[in-house]
């Protein structure tokens, strides 16, 4: 009998081999996803693609318990795209709250408005428009793509990332940045038809995010944990470059959440010493709040008020 690499816990050599790997896993990553799944949300066909889309802006640097109430707001206020192009780009800033990385706001924003300018108000099908989309980038043109209107994409996250990492090419962590060999390995593991790739996108990913975790995967319960070359070959520890790190605690981002977090509750323009109440170092505090305005986040006004904008987000 031919041993297959991942059953000899070596990574796939070639095209064919990483095509063949991916028929194994198929069926069982598939399967376990129609069992285990979580109920959210987005997932739901009343979703729609708007809701798909703002969903994958809202997760892509935020955990799914965060996201969720901030979601069912968002969409309640705004359902359709034209509901949030009809408001100014503070509103949308205001309403995403704490979810952290504040410019997705003002691009989603931007998305809305280029959505009902070019496209009447309805996400568009193609991954090439999706991707002309201003803030919108491969990995959300692909998740749309895919989630939304079921076709058949490559949706390479963060958790789908370390799943491969650890499933196929047999190591604890995927590179810091997406590479292009990571890109042809997703590409290659793809099902050929439609709806099993769609499905395979989503099952992967909430591989990662329930089973297959970065702090402590749980190889028991996972559907291909016979397969898995890592776990096939020791579980090695990682070797490669440092992982980076997610500090918080002073820096700049802190600064930025605090300066954002007055204005967001605030009805009318702030006051520049309302500000620097916020956040005791001059220098720091000047830097974030430059840096806010810089990122169109924060609009000065005469008298050194402030406030969230009221133009056009950029585009
Ligand atoms: S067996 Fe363990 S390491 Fe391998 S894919 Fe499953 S959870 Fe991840």
């Amino acid at each position: 009998m031919t041993s297959t690499p991942a059953a000899t816990g070596a990574a796939p050599a070639t095209a064919a081999d990483e095509a063949a790997e991916g028929a194994r896993l198929h069926g069982p990553v598939t399967d376990w996803f129609d069992e285990h799944a979580r109920d959210l949300p987005w997932r739901r066909p009343e979703a729609g693609a708007w809701g798909v889309m703002v969903s994958e802006f809202m997760l892509q640097q935020t955990p799914v318990s965060r996201v969720l109430p901030v979601y069912e707001q968002w969409l309640a206020r705004w359902p359709r795209p034209a509901d949030l192009a009809a408001e100014p780009p503070g509103e949308a800033v205001r309403a995403w709250g704490r979810l952290g990385y504040p410019r997705r706001a003002l691009r989603l924003h931007a998305a809305a408005s280029a959505i009902q300018e070019r496209h009447g108000g309805d996400v568009p099908r193609e991954h090439a428009q999706l991707l002309a989309l201003p803030g919108v980038g491969e990995y959300t043109a692909a998740a749309v793509a895919s989630f939304a209107y079921g076709q058949r994409h490559a949706v390479l996250d963060t958790n789908v990332r370390r799943v491969f990492a650890r499933a196929v090419a047999g190591r604890q962590y995927p590179p810091n940045a997406t590479t292009a060999a990571e890109r042809k390995l997703a590409r290659a593991l793809l099902p050929e038809d439609e709806p099993t790739a769609a499905k395979w996108a989503a099952a992967t990913m909430e591989l990662g995010a329930l089973v297959c975790t970065a702090r402590g995967p749980e190889c028991v319960r996972c559907p291909i944990s016979a397969q898995c070359a890592w776990r096939l070959a020791g579980s090695p520890a990682h070797d490669g470059p440092p992982r980076r790190g997610q500090t918080y605690a002073g820096t700049d981002r802190q600064v930025r959440g605090k300066l954002l977090a007055v204005l967001r509750e605030a009805v009318g323009p702030v006051p520049q010493a309302v500000l620097d109440a916020v956040w005791d170092e001059p220098v720091q505090r000047a830097r974030a709040l430059d840096g806010l305005v810089a990122d169109g986040l924060v609009e000065p006004l005469a008298g050194g008020l402030y406030r969230l904008p009221l133009g056009r987000s950029a585009s």
